[in-house]
C-alpha cells in the first residue's frame, strides 16, 4: 500500500506526457497479462477436459463389452477404443494381455512419475503423469471376467497440447512485449506532438510581462483542445493588454489633470511669498485662487478614488427603499438654478443608494446647465414597472461620432475646455461615474442629441 502510494505520488510529480504514458503502459500491461492468463488457463482446461472425455468414453465402451462376455478372446480386442487412448490389459500377475502401443513405456514405469499437484480443474478420477517432456492422463480399471480380475489401463497423452499451450504462451508474451514497447513509443511521440503547443503556451506565458504584453501565440486553427486553449490564452492577453493600456492612460490623464491645480497653487504661493505681505489685493486674489484650485483638486481626487473603487469593485452601495421623485427634488434644489424646470410624476420607489443616485442625476443636470444657456427640463414619468427620467437641454449638442465616447473616463468633446464658466474643473469624469452608478442600479441610459440644438439623456429605472 505504502509502495503504491509512493509510486502514485512520484507519478503525479512527473510531466503530463509521462503520466499519460506510464498510466496507459501499466493498464495495457495488466490487460495483456489478464488476457494471457485467461488464454492459457482456458487452453489448459480445454485440453485436460478433452483427454478426460477420451478416457471416459473408452472406459464406458470397455465396461459395456466386459459385461457382455464370459472370457476374453481375440475378438474382445477389436473393441473400438478412442484412437488417442493407449489401451493395455494385464492379468492379476501383471502379465500383459493386450497392448495397443507396445513401443510406449511400460505402465509400472509410467506410474513412478505421478504429478504431485494436478491443476484444480483436472478430474481426480484420473491420475496425472508428468515426465520432463510429456503429460498423460491414466486410469486403471480392474474388472472381473469369469474367475479372473483383469486390469484395463487407459493412457491419454496431452504432451502436444501442453507444448502448444506453452509455445502459444511464449508467442503471446513476446507479442505483448513488442505491443507494449510500440504503445509506449507511439504514446511518447504522440504525447510530445500533442503537448508541443502547450509548451509554446508555457514559453509565451513565461516571457510575457508588461513590456511584452503585445506578444501572442501563433494559432494553427486545428480545432483541438490545445487550439481552444491558445485562442482563450490570446483573448485573455487581449483583455489584459486593454486593461493595462486603460490603466496607463488613466494614470497619465489623472496626473495631467492634477498638474493644473498644483501649478496654479504653486504660482500663487510664489506670488504671495514675494508680494503678498504688502499687497492686500494680491493676497485676496491668491487666497481665492488657491482655495478654488484646492477645491478642484479635492473634486478630482474624490472622483479618482471613486473610480479606483469602481475598478476594484470595493464600493459598498447602501441600498434602501428610496423615492426617485424625492431624490430628484433634492438634487435639483441643490443647484439653486432658475434655469432648471422639474416636471414630476407620482412617487416611484426603488431600492438604491440615495447619495449615489443624487450624484448620478447631478452629473447629467450639471452638464445640461454647463453646455446650454437656455432652460433645462427634468421630467419624471412613472410607468409602473419602470420610471423614466429625461434631462433635456437646448444647448450645443453632441456630434453622433462622439456619442459613444462621452462615458469614457477623461473624455471631453472639446479638449481645450478644462474649466466651466464658473471656473469649476471639467475633467471628463462626471459621466463615467454616472454610468458606473447607473450600472450598479440597473439603470439604462439613452442619449439623443443634435448638434447646435440640444441633448436629452433618458434614464430608465426599473422597480
Ligand atoms: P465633464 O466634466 O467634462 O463635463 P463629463 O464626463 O460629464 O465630463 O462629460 C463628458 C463630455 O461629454 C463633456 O466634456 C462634453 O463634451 C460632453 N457632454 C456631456 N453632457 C453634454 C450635454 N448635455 N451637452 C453637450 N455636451 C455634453
Amino acid at each position: 500500500m505504502l509502495v503504491t502510494n509512493a509510486l502514485i505520488k512520484r507519478l503525479r510529480q512527473k510531466k503530463l506526457s509521462s503520466q499519460i504514458n506510464i498510466t496507459y503502459g501499466v493498464i495495457l500491461f495488466l490487460t495483456l497479462i489478464i488476457i494471457n492468463i485467461g488464454t492459457t488457463a482456458g487452453g489448459d482446461y480445454l485440453f485436460f477436459h478433452q483427454a478426460e472425455r477420451a478416457i471416459e468414453i473408452s472406459v464406458k465402451k470397455v465396461t459395456e463389452r466386459v459385461n457382455e462376455i464370459q472370457a476374453i478372446d481375440d475378438s474382445f480386442f477389436e473393441i473400438d477404443i478412442m484412437p488417442s487412448v493407449i489401451f493395455r490389459v494385464t492379468d492379476e500377475r501383471g502379465e500383459i494381455y493386450f497392448d495397443s502401443n507396445p513401443y510406449f513405456a511400460p505402465t509400472e514405469k509410467m506410474l513412478q512419475i505421478v504429478r504431485k499437484n494436478p491443476p484444480f480443474w483436472s478430474n481426480s478420477e484420473y491420475i496425472l503423469l508428468e515426465t520432463e517432456r510429456s503429460f498423460f492422463y491414466y486410469k486403471d480399471l480392474p474388472l472381473k471376467i469369469g474367475e479372473h480380475t483383469f486390469h484395463f489401463h487407459f493412457l491419454r497423452t496431452i504432451t502436444f497440447e501442453k507444448k502448444y499451450i506453452r509455445n502459444l504462451l511464449w508467442a503471446i508474451f513476446i507479442a505483448d512485449l513488442i505491443g507494449l514497447g510500440l504503445a509506449v513509443m507511439t504514446g511518447n511521440i504522440l504525447g510530445k506532438k500533442v503537448l508541443k503547443p502547450l509548451k509554446q503556451v508555457t514559453k509565451t506565458a513565461r516571457e510575457i510581462s508588461i513590456g511584452t504584453i503585445k506578444q501572442r501565440l501563433t494559432i494553427e486553427n486545428s480545432g483541438d483542445e490545445v487550439n481552444e486553449l491558445s485562442i482563450s490564452f490570446n483573448t485573455m492577453l487581449d483583455r489584459l493588454e486593454q486593461s493595462f493600456t486603460q490603466q496607463k492612460r488613466f494614470i497619465a490623464d489623472a496626473s495631467h489633470e492634477l498638474r493644473t491645480p498644483i501649478t496654479v497653487i504653486r504660482g500663487y504661493a510664489d506670488m504671495l511669498e514675494r508680494y503678498g505681505a504688502d499687497d492686500k489685493e494680491i493676497l485676496e486674489e491668491a487666497t481665492a485662487e488657491i482655495k478654488k484650485s484646492a477645491q478642484n483638486m479635492q473634486y478630482l481626487v474624490e472622483n479618482l478614488l471613486l473610480l479606483a473603487r469602481a475598478d476594484a469593485d470595493t464600493q459598498n452601495f447602501i441600498k434602501t427603499p428610496v423615492d426617485i421623485n424625492e431624490i430628484l427634488k433634492v438634487t435639483i434644489e441643490s443647484f439653486a438654478n432658475p434655469r432648471l424646470e422639474f416636471a414630476n410624476d407620482k412617487i416611484f420607489e426603488i431600492k438604491g443608494d440615495a447619495e449615489f443616485l443624487k450624484k448620478m442625476f447631478a452629473a447629467f443636470i450639471d452638464n445640461a446647465l454647463i453646455y446650454s444657456q437656455d432652460k433645462v427640463s427634468v421630467k419624471l414619468k412613472n410607468f409602473g414597472s419602470a420610471a423614466v427620467v429625461e434631462i433635456s437641454d437646448k444647448g450645443i449638442g453632441i456630434a453622433p461620432e462622439n456619442l459613444d465616447k462621452i462615458f469614457d473616463r477623461f473624455y471631453r468633446v472639446d479638449k481645450a475646455r478644462t474649466k466651466t464658466e464658473d471656473d469649476k474643473i471639467s475633467a471628463g469624469l462626471g459621466l463615467s461615474i454616472a454610468k458606473w452608478i447607473a450600472d450598479n442600479h440597473g439603470v439604462k441610459i439613452e442619449v439623443a442629441s443634435t448638434l447646435g440644438k440640444g441633448t436629452t439623456f433618458k434614464l430608465t429605472i426599473p422597480h
